[in-house]
């Protein structure tokens, strides 16, 4: 097995430790503001994800994202599941035309998934959804790479601004998704979209922090 190929599955094995480590909590968030799936919505997708993935015989990056990807089309439901699904689909497609510059890859990869998010969900920044974090975690690797910083720092930096992108969901009024229903009274708690991916920035992060665990 390639690096790459490794990589893929740890990521996934990753961000499926942590969701299923804050599935209460996800849908905690998701109580106040919606119907208190997001969570379990998330879980459910993922721990789908990990036996294909680790029973397909290509393991490249590309081929894990894409079966990743539909997997949670078809496993989480409710809004998340769609847009997800088309984030983790186009980042498949990117890495394929990708070289060897990591740190501009993983900017790369992360505006694929902003891209696939908006052309689903139709939600722009400001309006209280996960691109509050994701569009926050673009911003912040397009910096890091144009400051030469390498992979790690890229993903670290993209981690912490998808959190404060996260954080920042708090004092907004929803204007998509579930939350729109509640108008000013989804004012005050955070977006549980956002905190998954958040959470799930900050998994690649430490996946690619931490290096392979066997080698
Ligand atoms: P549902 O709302 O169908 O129960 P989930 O609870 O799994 O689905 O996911 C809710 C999350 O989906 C929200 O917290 C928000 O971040 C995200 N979301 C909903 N609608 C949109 C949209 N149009 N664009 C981007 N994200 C959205
Ligand atoms: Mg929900």
């Amino acid at each position: 097995m390639s690096d790459n190929e490794q990589l893929g599955i740890r990521i996934m094995r990753r961000i499926q430790n942590v969701i299923h480590a804050n599935t209460a909590e996800l849908d905690a968030f998701d109580r106040p503001i919606g119907d208190g799936d997001h969570g379990t919505n998330m879980d459910r997708g993922f721990t789908a994800v990990l036996p294909k993935i680790e029973a397909q015989p290509d393991q490249s990056l590309a081929a894990v994202f894409k079966t990743t990807a539909m997997t949670l089309i078809s496993t989480v439901g409710g809004a998340a599941g769609p847009l997800y699904g088309t984030g983790f689909l186009r980042i498949s497609t990117a890495i394929v035309d990708l070289d060897d510059d990591h740190p501009r890859q993983v900017a790369a990869a992360l505006t694929a998934a902003l891209g696939g998010v908006q052309a689903r969900g139709k939600a722009t920044t400001g309006e209280k959804t996960m691109v509050d974090a994701l569009a926050a975690a673009v911003d912040a690797a397009n910096v890091a790479v144009e400051e030469g910083v390498d992979t790690v720092t890229v993903l670290e930096r993209a981690a912490a601004a998808a959190r404060a992108g996260m954080e920042a969901t708090i004092p907004m009024r929803a204007t998509k998704g579930r939350a729109s229903y509640l108008g000013e009274r989804s004012i005050g708690h955070q977006d549980p979209g956002a905190t998954s991916s958040y959470l799930i920035i900050q998994a690649v992060a430490d996946v690619v922090r931490d290096g392979p665990v066997n080698t």
